[in-house]
């Protein structure tokens, strides 16, 4: 089983309009809500390939009653920390081809609550069905900046791998901790923030960025670029993944996707070529679609063989 870790989740609302009106009314006729957050879209891609999947995380108030509501409606199993706080919403308008997003901040977590959720998430990785565990998406205000170095603690004492995908502080602190993830996925931006400069998608130039000591001892590092596939270092081999070139519909998620597809194969044991396929098809599958999250199997096969895999 893959335990999915969200801690700041939302509805997601999106709102599409034929044209924004500013400072005025707009009336929207097909509304969609549906529960959001990094490692919801993980958990669903997840749910999609079959896979024995459990979400976790922080939910609190009237939307977080709605979330587990709609997880259980299509299969997911959860088993979230409930919290004093209102669980967020966070809105996209969708207009002229473009999107404006208006996201809340979410909650603040209080220090008992934030101690009860370790509690909460030992007893989740200790159980003996839980393999793997995919954490996604930032920290609420009221965690401290090495929670998730925390989190990660615990997934070593019970010997069980972790798959992160965060940014930021978060990551740094994670990086520079003593307790490390098996996989990490920045995009060239959220590198760029870890090193404190820009990052080009030059292979010559991330195989020099991934041997520098902040990132020792993690032992896949996989950045993800976009429509140029991917860079990765598996300890201490190297590759770069070409994707053909696809109908794009909507990119977003897509990152979530592709975590989905490298936590889904490491749980299956798959060798470090179809680990690089598996993750980059889901990743385009879901550019290829409006919805954020959702990816068509029909596709799968045909994109899988024409991915393109460098051994650097
Ligand atoms: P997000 O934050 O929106 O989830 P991300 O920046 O973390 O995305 P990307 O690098 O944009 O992640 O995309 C992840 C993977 O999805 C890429 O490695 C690639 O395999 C696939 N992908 C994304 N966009 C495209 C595209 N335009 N063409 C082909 N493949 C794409």
């Amino acid at each position: 089983m893959i335990l999915t870790v969200t801690m700041n989740p939302s509805v997601d609302i999106s709102y599409p309009l034929e044209k924004f009106n500013l400072d005025t009314v707009n009336r929207v006729v097909e509304v969609s809500k549906t529960p959001g957050g990094k490692g919801l879209n993980v958990t669903r891609v997840l749910k999609q390939l079959n896979d024995e999947v459990v979400a976790t995380g922080l939910i609190g108030g009237a939307l977080g009653t709605d979330i587990q509501k709609k997880l259980s409606e299509i299969g997911i199993k959860n088993d979230f920390f409930e919290i004093s706080g209102e669980t967020r919403n966070c809105i996209a308008i969708l207009h002229e081809g473009n999107q404006t997003e208006i996201l809340e901040k979410g909650p603040t977590i209080t220090k008992s609550e934030s101690e009860d959720f370790l509690r909460h998430f030992e007893k989740l990785v200790k159980d003996e069905e839980t393999k793997i565990i995919a954490i996604s998406g930032s920290l609420p205000d009221g965690l401290e900046i090495d929670y998730y170095s925390k989190m990660i603690g615990i997934c070593e004492k019970y010997k069980k791998p972790v798959v992160l995908d965060c940014s930021g502080k978060s990551l740094l602190e994670v990086l520079k901790n003593e307790h490390k993830p098996k996989v990490i996925k920045p995009n060239t931006e959220e590198l760029a923030q870890l090193i404190g400069k820009d990052v080009s998608k030059d292979p010559n130039e991330l195989k020099e960025i991934l041997k520098e000591k902040l990132f020792e001892k993690i032992e896949w590092i996989i950045v993800s670029l976009g429509a140029d596939g991917a860079f990765a270092k598996h300890n201490d081999k190297f590759y770069k993944v070409n994707v053909p070139s696809i109908k794009v519909v909507n990119p977003v998620g897509s990152g979530d996707s592709t975590v989905a597809g490298i936590t889904s194969a490491i749980h299956e044991n798959a060798n470090d070529e179809d680990l690089l396929r598996k993750a980059n098809v889901l990743g385009m599958l879901n550019a290829m679609e409006n919805l954020t999250g959702f990816v068509n199997l029909k596709n799968y096969e045909e994109l899988f063989i024409k991915i393109e895999i460098i051994n650097l």
